[in-house]
C-alpha cells in the first residue's frame, strides 16, 4: 500500500469487489447494532480510511484471546489483517522474532504517531517487573512506552479489562488491569474469558470506520455487545419464566433443556452477547452445551466463584412468582418480575456479605 492510498484504492488493487466490501460493512454495522442506514456511512468511512496500524501486546495471559480472535467468523481476522489493518506487532501471530520484532514495534510507533491503536490482552504484574518481561522490558514499561503516542487502547479479555484470573486472590504478582496504567488514554474493554471474536473484530471495524469509540457502558465495554445480560436473550428463558429448572446436570429437567439457574448459571448477572452471537460462527455457547454461564465477562468473576451454586434469589418463592409474571409479562410485553440489575445487585450484595 502506498503512503497516500486510502482503503478503497487498496481494496480495488487487491481485486476486492465493491459488493464484497459493502457486505462486510453491512455485517460490521449489524454487529455493532447500528441501524441499516449506518452501513453506508460505515462503508464510506472505511473506504476513506488509511490502513490502521495496530500494535498488539500480550502480558499475563493464556493466549486464549488470540486463539479466540483467529476463529472470528465474519469479519475474519484475515479480512481485518489483510484488508483493513496493519498488524505491526503481535507476539503470537507475527513472523519475525527477537530484535526484528521489537524494531517493528518501534517503527510502527514512529511512523504512526498519535494514530496507531494498541490492543492488549493479559494483565500487568506490578509487584516485581521480572514476573513478566518481553525483550528484557517489563510489561508495565512496554505498555507505558507504547501508549505514549497511541490514539486509543483496546483491552481484550477479562485479564486486560479487569485483572482476570492473574489478579484473583491471592494475586501473587500484583496483577492490575490495563485501566490502572492508561492515564486517560481512550480505552475500550472487551471482556470475556475469552471474549467473543466478533466483538473484537466488530469494535475494531467501528473504530476504523468512524474514527471514534463506540458507546460504552459504565465498565468501558461497548454497549452493542454488553448492553444486555445473557439471561435477557437466553433461549432457555421461557423455562425460567415458567419456573422449570434442571436440578442436576443429568436429571430429567436437564435432558428436557430446562433452565440451568439452580445448577449455578450466572446468566442473569452477566452482560455479554454469548446468547446471540454464540461461538464458532454461531454454532453454540456454553448454556446451549448444557453448562451454566460462569459470568466470565464480569469483574472478579473468579473470586466470586460459586460456579455451581445458585444465585441467592429466594427460589422457593420464585417459581410461582415467575409463573405469574410470565403470564402478566406476556400480556404486558415485558419479561419476568426480577430484572437483571436487581439480580446482579442481590448477587453482589450476598457475595460481599459472605466475605465479611
Ligand atoms: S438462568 Fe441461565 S440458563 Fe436459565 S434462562 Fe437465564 S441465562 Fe438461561
Amino acid at each position: 500500500m502506498k503512503p497516500d492510498d486510502n482503503l478503497a484504492s487498496e481494496l480495488e488493487r487487491r481485486g476486492v469487489s465493491r459488493r464484497a466490501f459493502l457486505k462486510f460493512a453491512t455485517y460490521a454495522a449489524s454487529l455493532m447494532a447500528l441501524p441499516p442506514s449506518a452501513a453506508e456511512a460505515l462503508a464510506e468511512g472505511l473506504a476513506a480510511a488509511r490502513r490502521q496500524s495496530v500494535i498488539w501486546l500480550s502480558f499475563q495471559e493464556c493466549t486464549g484471546c488470540t486463539e479466540s480472535i483467529t476463529r472470528s467468523h465474519a469479519p475474519t481476522l484475515e479480512n481485518l489483517i489483510f484488508d483493513f489493518i496493519s498488524l505491526d506487532y503481535h507476539h503470537t501471530l507475527m513472523a519475525v522474532s527477537g530484535e526484528a520484532a521489537e524494531e517493528a514495534r518501534l517503527q510502527a510507533m514512529a511512523a504512526n504517531k498519535g494514530k496507531y491503536i494498541v490492543v492488549v490482552d493479559g494483565s500487568v504484574p506490578l509487584d516485581n517487573p521480572g514476573y513478566s518481561m518481553i525483550a528484557g522490558v517489563s510489561n508495565r514499561q512496554m505498555l507505558e512506552d507504547t501508549l505514549k503516542d497511541a490514539y486509543a487502547v483496546i483491552a481484550v479479555g477479562t485479564c486486560a479489562s479487569f485483572g482476570g484470573i492473574p489478579a484473583a486472590k491471592p494475586n501473587p504478582t500484583g496483577a492490575v488491569p490495563i485501566s490502572a496504567l492508561t492515564s486517560g488514554k481512550p480505552l475500550i474493554n472487551i471482556s470475556g474469558c475469552p471474549p467473543i471474536p466478533e466483538a473484537m473484530t466488530g469494535v475494531i471495524s467501528y473504530v476504523l470506520s468512524f474514527g471514534k469509540l463506540p458507546e460504552l457502558d459504565h465498565l468501558g465495554r461497548p454497549k452493542a455487545f454488553f448492553g444486555e445480560t445473557i439471561h435477557d436473550r437466553c433461549y432457555r428463558r421461557p423455562f425460567y419464566d415458567r419456573g422449570l429448572f434442571a436440578e442436576g446436570f443429568d436429571d430429567a429437567g436437564a435432558r428436557q433443556g430446562y433452565c440451568l439457574y439452580k445448577v449455578g448459571c450466572k446468566g442473569p448477572v452477566t452482560y455479554n452477547a454469548c446468547a446471540t452471537l454464540k461461538w464458532n460462527g454461531g454454532v453454540s455457547f456454553p448454556i446451549q452445551s448444557g453448562h451454566g454461564c460462569l459470568g466470565c465477562s464480569e469483574p472478579n468473576f473468579w473470586d466470586q466463584g460459586g460456579f455451581y451454586r445458585p444465585l441467592p434469589t429466594p427460589l422457593g418463592a420464585m417459581g410461582p412468582i415467575l409463573a405469574g409474571a410470565a403470564v402478566a409479562g406476556a400480556a404486558l410485553g415485558v419479561g419476568a418480575a426480577l430484572s437483571a440489575r436487581n439480580h446482579q445487585q442481590a448477587y453482589l450484595a450476598a457475595r460481599e456479605k459472605e466475605k465479611e
